[in-house]
């Protein structure tokens, strides 16, 4: 039975109706909110987060079993709190008009053209577990910045998080302004097939089919923020000491459970047995008595062990060296959430750890010959959220972005692009579609309204009767000789 003790799918489809036509009358009665109203709204999300701080990192901890402070900080709070600051900042530039240039001869006659971006009504949020309060609140920094309303959907398999984010904008919100519904995969199945003006999915890519499928009857656009596998490429003679530390650090926060987090690493064959050792090595120095270490995040859904500990032994029977950092065990994987980092070092192929995205700490090793080759590889799968080159030059740099494909790329650090405010963020093919955070995120929630205003002087009158002269003139203006 769904939360709330909602017995029937009707009672579900009920409730999810009411709560949309409360936001749609409102958007009916103040279609454009102005710059204060939007401020405000803003600063109510950004202050009810800063408030409620340590009840959002112990809720989280109390739903991922054992997860650093640290980890509670940067992803469910540090996230949704930059994105909201920077709208609250720079909200009033983003509404204002844009000018575009009204074609020639017009513009010289005084005709005007420019964008006006208007809120699109509702918008759908649906996000996962991984991070459950940071990605349910920071896309409302582009939402509420655009006038928008929103009803947010958070993660079933983290509910001490939901039912606090369903506490928190209870108190912040108005139901009419923003309003989370709780429930499992009924309502979210149910709550994207509502008419929303736009949905934003945060999620799997075999989940985003359904939900693309279930806007498509409403033609409501949508907004696919999935996953994908990440690669790592550190660059021949690359400072190995530097990309092992930032390696580990990403892979090891939140136990690889990011989106943007490193899928698998690629290295100079001459260098692969160093970079191995270096990075045993440190993860030993950073997280001594992996077991009894309180850095260490767990996994902590069993569904996710399992999976992972079928991807290492798949990999263990097709040949590839495995080495367990942090744990002693194969064939124990999926019992413990304290999941050791394992290295998969050159699986084959056609290994299920080099098919779909890893989403934890397990770390395939491809040693590569050329870049060439490295282009390829990347090439051959689909384009993930994410591209990383550590180590390189211009050149190299500039031959990885010219030709593979991702959502966004960092160079010579991990994630940061994803971290940055005025960067849009999103992914490409199967990592997703649309973009969100900053100023993509207002305009992809906001309608861009062409509007025109005609030159003082109407030179050009074409009402009947039609003349020749009249078809002189379009030809003339089209530059049709003759
Ligand atoms: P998921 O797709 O299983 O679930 C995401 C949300 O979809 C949940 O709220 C769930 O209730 C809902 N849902 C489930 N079934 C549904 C259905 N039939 N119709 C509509 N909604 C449904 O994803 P997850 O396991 O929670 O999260 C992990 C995935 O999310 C990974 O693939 C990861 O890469 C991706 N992710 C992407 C980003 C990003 O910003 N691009 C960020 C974090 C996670």
């Amino acid at each position: 039975m769904e939360r709330k003790q909602m017995s029937s799918t009707e009672e579900i489809q009920r409730m999810l109706e009411e709560k949309l036509a409360l936001q749609q009358a409102a958007v009916e009665k103040e279609p454009y909110p102005e710059l204060s109203i939007r401020k405000d709204r803003l600063q109510r999300a950004l202050d009810a987060t800063l408030k409620n701080e340590k009840r959002i990192v112990e809720a989280t901890q109390a739903d991922f079993g054992h997860r650093p402070e640290l980890m509670a900080l940067l992803a469910d709070l540090l996230f949704p709190v930059s994105a909201l600051k920077h709208a609250v900042k720079n909200v009033e530039r983003w509404m204002r008009p844009e000018k575009r240039r009204a074609d020639f001869p017009m513009n010289l006659l005084g005709a005007k053209a420019y964008v006006f971006y208007q809120p699109l009504g509702v918008v759908g949020i649906v996000a996962p577990w991984n991070l459950p309060f940071g990605l349910g609140y920071a896309p409302l920094a582009g939402v509420l910045a655009a006038g928008n309303r929103a009803m947010i959907k958070p993660s079933e398999l983290t509910p001490a998080t939901s039912e606090l984010m369903d506490e928190i904008t209870r108190q912040t919100f108005d139901p009419a302004e923003v309003t989370v519904v709780q429930g499992g995969v009924e309502v979210a199945s149910r709550f994207s097939a509502l008419p929303f003006d736009h949905l934003i999915f945060t999620g799997s890519a075999p989940v985003a089919r359904h939900v693309m499928r279930a806007a498509a009857d409403n033609l409501t656009p949508v907004t696919l923020e999935l996953g994908g596998k990440a690669p790592v490429i550190i660059a021949e003679g690359a400072d190995l000491e530097e990309a092992a530390e930032k390696i580990i650090n990403y892979k090891m926060g939140n136990a690889g459970q990011a989106c943007m987090g490193i899928d698998h690493v690629m290295v100079h064959h001459s260098d692969r047995d160093k970079f191995v050792d270096i990075l045993k090595r440190k993860m030993a120095q950073f997280f001594p008595d992996y077991a009894n270490n309180p850095d260490v995040c767990d996994v902590f859904l069993p569904n996710q062990r399992q999976r992972l500990a079928w991807l290492v032994k798949d990999a263990a029977e097709r040949g590839a060296q495995i080495d367990l950092i942090g744990g002693s065990n194969i064939e124990t994987l999926s019992e413990d959430p304290k999941f050791p980092l394992v290295l998969v070092i050159d699986p084959p192929r056609d290994a299920e750890v080099m098919k779909d995205e890893i989403f934890g700490p397990v770390l395939p090793i491809i040693s590569y010959d050329t870049l060439e080759k490295v282009v390829q590889q990347v090439r051959a799968g689909e384009r993930p959220l994410a591209l990383y080159f550590l180590g390189g030059n211009k050149e190299q740099q500039d031959y990885l972005l010219r030709n593979t494909w991702s959502g966004g790329v960092t160079f010579d650090d991990i994630m940061l692009h994803a971290l940055t405010q005025d960067l849009p963020f999103g992914g490409v093919g199967h990592s997703g579609m649309g973009r969100y955070g900053g100023h993509a995120g207002f305009k992809t929630f906001s309608n861009p309204r062409a509007v025109a205003h005609p030159p003082k002087v109407n030179l050009i009158k074409m009402n009947p009767p039609y003349t020749d002269k009249m078809s002189a003139l379009i030809r003339r203006f089209m530059g049709v000789k003759g």
